[in-house]
């Protein structure tokens, strides 16, 4: 099963999982601790899995003649530590040591900044389609990974500290499903409502 085989290195790399380091990214503040989990949506084009363009737009070799869309978005520079394909295969680009650049302007109960803290999983998907079970079990297998490395206190969709700018992982992203099958305690997913 995706993610049995995976283990954080010291550098903060996964293992077993395939890795296309981005260059987007930089140093976190020092001694500061990792302990949040953003969640996000993103398919490129738009509503398209598979195309292989998400790995390009992390890595800044978007074709801006692939899409119109591609035009407007080829020359931003963003990343995510972690991307969750449809298959619930895991692609890498940036160490967890690091921070990767996908929150943006965010506040998390008053912590703004949250790239400086958080780990990003874009997971491959849109705000009008359901997620595939592969991929619950893989967000699940990275989130127990990460909290063997990293103390983590909570998990958090880029709609929760970015709201009104963001929508994602969008209305389809099954929360309870995933605070159920990752066992952990509903603490850890401070804006949901299950449970309380
Ligand atoms: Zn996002």
């Amino acid at each position: 099963m995706v993610g049995d085989d995976m283990a954080l290195d010291a550098r903060g790399w996964m293992r077993g999982v395939r890795h296309v380091p981005s260059p987007n990214c930089d140093a976190r503040p020092p001694g500061i601790a990792v302990d949040l989990v953003v969640l996000h949506n993103i398919s490129l084009p738009p509503g398209e899995f598979g195309t292989g363009d998400i790995a390009a737009f992390f890595t800044n070799r978007l074709d801006p003649q692939r899409h119109p869309f591609f035009e407007t978005i080829h020359q931003v520079q963003v990343s995510a530590h972690f991307l969750v394909e449809r298959s619930g295969a895991i692609v890498q680009f940036v160490s967890c040591a690091e921070r990767a650049w996908h929150a943006g302007a965010s506040d998390f109960f008053g912590r703004t900044r949250c790239n400086d803290f958080s780990i990003g999983i874009e997971i491959e998907g849109c705000d009008d389609r359901p997620f595939e079970p592969a991929q619950y079990h893989a967000v699940c297998s990275l989130l127990s990974e990460l909290a063997g490395g990293y103390p983590i206190r909570a998990v958090a969709g880029h709609s929760d500290i970015a709201p009104g700018r963001k929508t994602d992982p969008g209305p389809y992203f099954d929360w309870p499903r995933l605070m159920r099958m990752s066992a952990w305690p509903a603490e850890r997913f401070p804006y949901q409502r299950w449970g309380k």
